[in-house]
């Protein structure tokens, strides 16, 4: 464990440099969904701070036993139901995975009820048109005014919400076994938030989310400040668990 966070520290440090960046510019976010608490405890060892979690029950059971583990910060990275949102609220410290009004609506609203308001949100937008990725339908926004309408309409209604504060885009690019090919997906996200700021003036959208154990390289040229890396820091999940 230690040694596959050193080599993706190592990968961080490569990609940050060809790109002409800081490796302190991108956050590394150990996905541990699958994986028992001990493993989280190994990881925060070796010096993760930042776990992500895709689903709601299963953090429920796994983040009260990482509870003494100082300065841990955990993240929503896999898609929420509404009903489910006042739960969300209260284990995590950032929801990644907002791609409605509705949802962030609740979010703000049991935010302030639970006295944790602003929650800190991030919009997952679709950019690559894939059938299955959740996230704002965006592909296309660069060429077609009409999508582009439509995201920044909802984005703008979002950023309106009370109780959420947006720190920024994430996406999930197609699997690939051949990195460069989604390329264009985190490019495209990156233009996208440089378009969205400019609406949002009272959010800083700061944070890119992209990346994953067989992309980061790519993401981080791109621009990528954030990277959610599962299988290369915990080994491969159960074969039933994207
Ligand atoms: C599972 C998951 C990851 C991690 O993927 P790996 O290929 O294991 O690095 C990252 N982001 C999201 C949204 C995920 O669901």
């Amino acid at each position: 464990m230690k040694q596959a966070i050193a080599r993706i520290e190592q990968r961080i440090q490569q990609a940050t440099q060809a790109a002409g960046r800081q490796s302190s510019d991108v956050t590394l976010v150990g996905v541990s969904k699958t994986h028992p608490a001990e493993l989280v405890h190994a990881a925060y060892a070796a010096g993760v701070r930042i776990f992500g979690e895709n689903r709601v029950q299963e953090a429920e059971e796994k983040i009260p036993r990482c509870a003494e583990l100082a300065g841990i910060e955990w993240h929503l990275i896999g898609h929420l139901q509404r009903n489910k949102a006042k739960k969300a609220v209260m284990l995590f410290d950032v929801i990644q995975s907002v791609d409605s009004l509705a949802l962030a609506q609740a979010l703000g609203r049991h935010a302030i009820e639970l006295g944790r308001a602003p929650v800190r949100i991030l919009l997952q937008c679709n950019v690559s048109g894939e059938d299955t990725k959740e996230g704002i339908a965006a592909h296309g926004w660069e060429t077609d005014p009409q999508i582009r309408a439509e995201v920044v309409a909802v984005v703008r209604a979002i950023g309106e919400v009370a109780g959420v504060r947006i720190e920024g885009l994430m996406t999930v690019a197609p699997y690939s076994d051949e990195p460069e090919s989604v390329r264009g997906v985190f490019r495209s996200l990156r233009l996208l938030r440089d378009a969205l700021q400019p609406e949002l003036p009272n959010h800083q959208l700061a944070t890119l989310s992209m990346g994953m154990s067989g992309d980061i390289d790519v993401a981080i040229g791109e621009g990528s400040t954030m990277v959610r890396v599962g299988r290369a820091i915990f080994g491969e999940r159960p074969a039933a668990m994207p």
